[in-house]
């Protein structure tokens, strides 16, 4: 199994758009630390892992170090808002064993950053970078959100120029989107809030690829971006269809065959656990699963669908049918093909989701 998720579901407060399994009650942070295979990356998502001291963070690890082997160059990554990153805590996540920061900036406009309720002003996320890097990280991706409302052309263009500034080596970037039941879907339909709007989303997703090509930054899937092939091996190996284990409440597990999905409660989560019972569904994927998953992530990563390895595992009626319709995407200008591999063209990455529902087996 090449990776483990831990799942961290806690956050000082809610951001207006989240619809992660988070608990804003820290009391039981304490008691969600839990425990072969091989290991190549280790991630802390969330919620807020930076929520987490240096010490814990370290238990954690040495549960995993005793439980499974871990590769000596393994990625460990963790996710931390802005707010939390001290000189000193910096240190203590990195003689922990933590070699790859995802700081949750999501924008560097005050105003954009209150809209989102989030805990940092845009001073506090270019200072985190900075102590990061004096740190010793050299690993460093953040998150940057567009399409907000506030969000002007121009702002987001600082946006990445802010980032593409302060020298780190991936960016992942969202559209904003209004997830049911949270605060922003709320505001929405009581009108106190403006919708989203494709056309600029559509604009802001223009601009950054044209901005992340001209700085040396390589689109590998639709929302991630590197420089220096600095690919986060934790998630390339989620779209390329790896094993991985997840730990904690929400998290999912893949084994080739199986998915499993643990429960969004972190009380019951605790409880069901300490019987010594795994709080987890879990659904057999059939092979019309299997196909329609594959074709959904590898369109939206640089390596795109392998048609030998759709006729291999799939069967060559399948594989045909998948050759026919690429075709005419190809003739509508929405995908290309490299040799036996297909990828989306740049004007088919602004329907990525579409053209892969329409090679879906139902
Ligand atoms: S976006 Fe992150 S910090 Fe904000 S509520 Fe969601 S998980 Fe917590």
């Amino acid at each position: 199994m090449p990776g483990i998720y831990i799942h961290i579901p806690f956050c000082k407060q809610a951001c207006h758009y989240c619809d992660f399994h988070f608990s804003t009650v820290l009391k039981s942070k304490g008691d969600l630390s839990s425990p072969g295979s091989i290991l190549q990356t280790i991630y802390f998502g969330g919620g807020t892992p930076s929520l987490l001291s240096g010490d814990e963070i370290k238990n954690i690890l040495t549960v995993i170090r005793k439980n499974f082997t871990v590769e000596d160059k393994a990625e460990i990554t963790l996710e931390a808002n802005p707010d939390d990153l001290t000189r000193e805590k910096l240190e203590s996540l990195r003689l922990g064993g933590v070699n790859r920061l995802s700081i949750g900036i999501q924008s560097f406009d005050d105003e954009d950053l209150k809209w989102m309720n989030r805990a940092h002003s845009a001073a506090q996320a270019i200072e985190s970078v900075k102590l990061s890097q004096e740190a010793g990280f050299d690993n460093i991706t953040i998150d940057l959100i567009y399409g907000t409302p506030l969000l002007t052309d121009e702002q987001w263009k600082i946006n990445f120029s802010t980032a593409f500034d302060l020298n780190v080596q991936h960016l992942s970037c969202y559209a904003l989107t209004v997830e049911p039941r949270t605060a922003l879907a709320h505001a929405i339909a009581k009108k106190n809030q403006a919708g989203v709007e494709d056309g600029k989303q559509a604009k802001h997703f223009g601009i950054l690829m044209e901005m992340a090509a001209r700085n040396g930054f390589e689109q590998y899937e639709i929302s991630n971006f590197a420089r220096g092939g600095l690919y986060s091996k934790h998630n390339s190996s989620y779209w390329l269809g790896e094993k991985y284990l997840g730990v904690g409440p929400s998290s999912h597990s893949f084994n080739g065959e199986s998915r499993q999905w643990n429960i969004r409660n972190n009380n019951e989560y605790i409880r069901i656990i300490n019987e010594g019972k795994i709080p987890a569904e879990t659904e057999i994927l059939t092979e019309q699963n299997k196909f329609n998953e594959y074709v959904m992530v590898s369109l939206r990563t640089m390596w795109g669908c392998d048609l030998e390895k759709i006729s291999k595992d799939y069967g060559t009626d399948v594989a045909e049918t998948f050759f026919r319709q690429a075709k005419k995407k190809i003739e509508t200008g929405l995908m290309i093909q490299q040799n036996q591999n297909f990828i989306l063209s740049e004007k088919g990455k602004f329907f990525a989701d579409r053209i892969a529902a329409d090679f879906f087996v139902v």
